[in-house]
C-alpha cells in the first residue's frame, strides 16, 4: 500500500520508522532484533536509507596509497523486501542520485517493482565523505527532481530506451525531502521552497522533513509551504539526542540548530545516560505537541536506538 493511502486511511497521526542497513557483514537478524520491539506500535511503513560508496586510501605494501571504493552499508532493496515479507509492513526504500547512472536507476526501479515495493523516497544524496560538493555521475541526475521525473516517467510507462513503447506502467508513490531549517546549500528559504514546490508540482506526493528540535520551526515551514501552494502531507522527521557528542555532531552533519534550553540541559548532564533521559523527555514533549497539531505521521529516525524510541512512542500513543 502507498504511504499516501496509509495517511489518508488513518483516523489519527500514524507512526513510522526509519532504519539504516547494517554494516556490511551483518545479517538480516540485526534488523529484526532492532525492529521487533517496535512492532508493538504497528508502524504504517518503514523507511530504509541508502548509502553510497565511499573512497578510502589504503596503504599498500610498498608504502604507496591506493584509492579504494567501499560500500559500508549495502542492502537497501533486499532489506525492504525482507521487511515486507517478514512483518507484512510496507517498506520505503530511499533512492538517491549520487553514484547512479540513469540506467542503473531504471534497473533498480524495475527490481523494486518486481518485489512489489510501490513506495520510494527520492533524494539527491550528498557528496562522498572526502569530497566537498555533490557531483552527479556522467549519466546521472544532478537534483532529486530529475530522479523524481524518471520515476514519474516509469509510472507512465516511459523508459530510457525510446523504442520501448509498451513498457509496464509502474505505480510508485513518491516522497521527497524538505528542510524546516533550509537545505544547507540553498541561498535562502524562498529558493529552497521554490525547488520543493517544483518537486511537488512534478509528482511528489508527500514530504518527509529533516530532523528538528524546535517545533516552531516545523510549524513555520509548514505554513510557508501552504502559503506557497504546497498542499501535500508534510511528515515531521524526529530523532532524540542520546549523547553529548551529538550536540556538535548533529548541527555539523544535518545543518540544524539545537534550542538553547535543550543544549543547556545536555551540557549540565553528568553522563550520556542523563543526556538520553533529557533527549527522551524533549522528544516526548515535541511529539505530543506535533500530534495535537494533527501531523499526518511521526517519523522516527531510529539510528539503532530501539530502546529509547520504544520508550518515546510508548509515552505518546
Ligand atoms: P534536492 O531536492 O536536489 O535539493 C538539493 C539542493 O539543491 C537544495 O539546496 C535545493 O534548494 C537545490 N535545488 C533543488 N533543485 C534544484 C534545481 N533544479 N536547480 C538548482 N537548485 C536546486 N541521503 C542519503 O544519501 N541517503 C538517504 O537515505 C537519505 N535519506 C534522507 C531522508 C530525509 C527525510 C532527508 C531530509 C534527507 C535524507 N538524505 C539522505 C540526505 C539528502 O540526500 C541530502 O540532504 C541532500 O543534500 C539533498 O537531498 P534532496 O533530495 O533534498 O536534494
Amino acid at each position: 500500500m502507498k504511504v499516501t493511502d496509509h495517511l489518508t486511511n488513518a483516523q489519527d497521526t500514524v507512526i513510522s520508522f526509519e532504519i539504516l542497513p547494517p554494516q556490511k557483514g551483518k545479517g538480516i537478524e540485526s534488523i529484526y532484533n532492532h525492529l521487533d520491539p517496535l512492532m508493538e506500535f504497528k508502524p504504517a511503513f518503514i523507511n530504509v536509507t541508502y548509502h553510497r560508496s565511499e573512497y578510502i586510501f589504503k596503504k599498500k605494501r610498498d608504502g604507496a596509497f591506493e584509492k579504494v571504493e567501499i560500500r559500508k552499508r549495502p542492502g537497501t532493496v533486499g532489506i525492504c523486501a525482507a521487511i515486507m515479507n517478514h512483518y507484512k509492513i510496507d517498506a520505503v526504500p530511499h533512492l538517491i542520485c549520487g553514484g547512479f547512472s540513469k540506467e542503473e536507476t531504471e534497473n533498480a526501479l524495475i527490481d523494486l517493482n518486481f518485489l512489489g515495493i510501490d513506495n520510494v523516497l527520492v533524494l539527491r544524496g550528498d557528496a562522498p565523505k572526502n569530497e566537498t560538493f555533490f557531483a552527479a555521475e556522467p549519466d546521472g541526475h544532478h537534483y532529486a527532481i530529475e530522479l523524481l521525473n524518471q520515476v514519474v516517467n516509469m509510472n507512465h510507462g516511459i523508459y530510457i530506451e525510446d523504442d520501448l513503447t509498451d513498457g509496464l506502467k509502474t505505480n510508485f508513490c513518491i516522497g521527497v525531502a524538505g528542510y524546516p531549517e533550509k537545505h544547507f546549500e540553498a541561498p535562502n528559504m524562498e529558493t529552497d521552497l521554490f525547488y520543493l514546490k517544483r518537486k511537488v508540482e512534478q509528482g511528489a506526493e508527500y514530504i518527509t522533513t529533516q530532523m528538528f528540535f524546535d517545533n516552531d520551526k516545523f510549524f513555520a515551514f509548514e505554513q510557508c509551504c501552504r502559503k506557497n501552494g504546497i498542499t501535500v502531507p508534510i511528515i515531521p522527521g524526529l530523532k532524540p539526542i542520546t549523547t553529548k557528542r551529538q550536540l556538535t555532531v548533529l548541527p555539523h552533519i544535518f545543518h540544524i540548530d539545537i534550542p538553547t534550553d535543550l543544549s543547556k540541559a545536555i551540557i549540565a548532564s553528568k553522563n550520556d545516560d542523563e543526556v538520553a533521559k533529557v533527549g527522551k523527555e524533549w522528544m516526548i514533549t515535541q511529539c505530543r505537541e506535533l500530534k495535537a497539531h494533527r501531523v499526518p505521521a511521526l517519523h522516527f529516525y531510529t539510528m539503532g536506538k530501539t530502546h529509547i524510541i520504544y520508550e518515546i512512542v510508548k509515552n505518546i500513543i
